[in-house]
């Protein structure tokens, strides 16, 4: 029984397995090795998934779903025609076609597969994800990464060197970035950042306006089959713009008949916005990360988007990096996640490969709002971005007098206040009865790659309480197994004389500053702040060597009489000392 690897991407999917010591791409029902991600409900109540239900899209856009990744764990309902889907099952239909597919092709049951997820998928969606498959009749242990996969598709993860990988990954929905170590045979990746409103679509939609513009047309008067053709059009040129020019865009649909001549150049005039929105999240990968992009090895574009000429040469250039040439864009994400599926297979030459991975949301729990009792905040335990598996450990005091116990409320997020977070759950613990402050209590989390997340607190007389979360199906045995190796992995806490020297520096240049440079130093302190609650020993040391750098450069401005006020100084958290 074969192991199929899995592309589910937001616009298109793909499959690919190993097999005769390769990683091949399996063609679909019409040959293709694309189909799209797209799912339309027939008059007879049959299900069309692919190239058919995409030109349905245009035609019965009430009867036809597309971008239901995007949807994946949310309570979203899809309704088409008579029926109502969730997003879960709408790709689960998906999932069944591309197996059957694969049957077709290898001849053989196909009943497990690997399928790749964007490195920032949260639990939830993950969780979707596996529900998707098993709706789908396939078995998925692990998910993949979809940057691990990528990196792991060209024939350079065997190097015996250390390699830092950018994979910019530019869909049709949304912009990825990541970056990934490769390490002898090891895959971890190390950042995420990206753009989740930017894609090959967003180029359609602003050509396709232009083009209104250009030709007299009132894009908002359009019907909403005028608009499905228009950006259908729209689409096709760009695709054609990225092998030849000029293209002729015509739309001849009802009262509408309008031409027009489309360059390279005008796309670059007309999209101009959209090109320049792609290095936020390249600079920010390399920020999080704390490695100046000097220290980055290769490229790797993949992506339908970074097929398009302008797209390659702006990231090539803002990197001084050329692309690696055997990553074919749209066929990477497949190709590698058939490698992994090898590996499941236990396939002798891919056994050594192994895969890390990190957490892409951070975890937290909630502490009292001095100023605003209502709005609880979340105080970040595990970080975005923290490799894992990883422990992470936080102390919280009682703020009550003659507190009795304490209620630990575990959230996942970004934001600031809980209640704009996940809630995923709760523990209690009891604490000895004393003034506000004096007890204090240890909270650990732990995290592992297949998702398996346990909280544990401990009050100052040793009493301690748990709280185990997990998604997925391992059973108690696994789960017990796993934590006994992750209980090797805890890390302590560090509290360096360096790191509050950074600090209080920090601070200080704030209180002598104004304007643009003293927010600056603010946001500096702030990011300083988030590297040190990550525990990353590393990190840490790259943060305080970057911050000490900016701080140097504001004395060195702060001394320099010529050089005008409050204009800000020209250096730029994002921007590499
Ligand atoms: P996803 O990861 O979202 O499933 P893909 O990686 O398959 O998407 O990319 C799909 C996007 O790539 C679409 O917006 C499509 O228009 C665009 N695309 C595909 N080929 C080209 C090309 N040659 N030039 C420009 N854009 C392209
Ligand atoms: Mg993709």
């Amino acid at each position: 029984m074969a192991i199929i690897g899995i592309d589910l991407g937001t616009t298109n999917s793909l499959a690919a397995v190993w097999r005769n010591h390769r990683v091949e791409l399996i063609p679909n029902a019409a040959g293709e090795y694309l189909t799209p991600s797209v799912v339309s409900v027939e008059d007879d109540g049959s299900i069309l998934v692919g190239q058919a239900a995409k030109e349905r899209l245009v035609s019965h856009p009430e009867r036809s779903a597309a971008g239901f990744k995007r949807d994946m764990g949310t309570g979203r309902r899809f309704h088409l025609g008579e029926h109502v889907f969730s997003p879960e099952e709408l790709s689960s239909f998906i999932l069944r076609s591309l197996r059957e597919d694969a049957e077709r092709y290898l001849g053989e049951a196909v009943t497990e597969a690997v399928v790749s997820v964007p490195a920032y998928f949260a639990e939830g969606q993950r969780a979707a994800t596996k529900r998707a498959a098993t709706l789908a009749g396939l078995r998925v242990e692990r998910l993949l990464n979809e940057p691990s996969a990528a990196a792991v598709a060209g024939e350079r993860v065997r190097d015996d060197e250390q390699k830092l990988v950018l994979v910019f990954d530019f869909g049709g929905g949304t912009l990825d970035v990541s970056l990934v170590e490769l390490f002898e045979n090891v895959v971890s990746v190390t950042a995420v950042s990206g753009d989740v409103h930017l894609g090959g679509r967003d180029f359609d939609t602003a050509i396709a306006r232009a083009f209104c513009q250009e030709c007299g047309l009132d894009w908002t008067r359009l019907s909403p089959r005028q608009r499905g053709n228009l950006l259908h059009q729209a689409e096709t040129c760009k695709v054609a713009l990225s092998s030849r020019e000029p293209v002729l865009m015509s739309v001849m649909d009802g009262e509408i008949s309008a031409s027009l001549i489309l360059t390279s150049e005008w796309l670059l005039r007309k999209c101009g916005t959209l090109f320049r929105r792609m290095t936020a999240p390249v600079r920010k990968v390399f920020l999080d990360a704390g490695t100046p992009p000097s220290e980055l090895d290769d490229l790797i574009m993949v992506g339908g988007s970074s097929r398009m000429p302008t797209v390659r040469s702006y990231i090539a250039r803002f990197l001084k990096r050329e692309p690696l040439k055997n990553y074919p864009p749209d066929t990477a994400i497949a190709r590698g996640a058939g490698i992994c599926a090898g590996m499941k297979a236990y396939d002798k030459e891919l056994r050594d490969l192994i895969l890390t991975d990190i957490c892409p949301f951070t975890l937290g729990v909630d502490v009292i709002n001095q100023s605003e009792p209502g709005r609880l905040l979340m105080s970040p335990i595990i970080e975005r971005n923290s490799v894992l598996p990883t422990s992470r450990m936080g102390v919280y005091s009682t703020t009550r007098d003659n507190q009795d116990k304490v209620e630990i409320r575990i959230y996942q997020g970004e934001n600031r206040y809980c209640a704009d977070n996940t809630y995923l759950g709760k523990m209690e613990l009891s604490v000895p009865p004393a003034p506000a402050g004096e007890q204090s209590v240890r909270i650990r989390f732990t995290y592992d790659v297949n998702g398996l997340f346990e909280a544990e607190a401990v009050n100052d007389v040793g009493e301690r309480t748990r709280l185990l979360l997990r998604d997925g199906d391992m059973t108690e045995e696994e789960v017990r197994s796993r934590l006994r190796e992750l209980e090797k992995l805890k890390l302590h806490p560090r509290e360096q004389a360096a790191n509050r020297e950074v600090t209080a520096r920090g601070e200080r240049l704030y209180s002598v500053t104004v304007g643009q440079t003293r927010y600056q130093v603010g946001q500096i302190l702030d990011w300083f702040q988030a590297q040190m609650t990550t525990q990353d020993p590393l990190r840490i040391a790259n943060a305080r060597r970057k911050a000490t750098h900016f701080f140097d450069q504001v004395e060195r401005y702060l001394q320099d009489a010529d050089f005008p006020e409050g204009e800000g100084y020209g250096f730029d958290p994002e921007e590499e000392p």
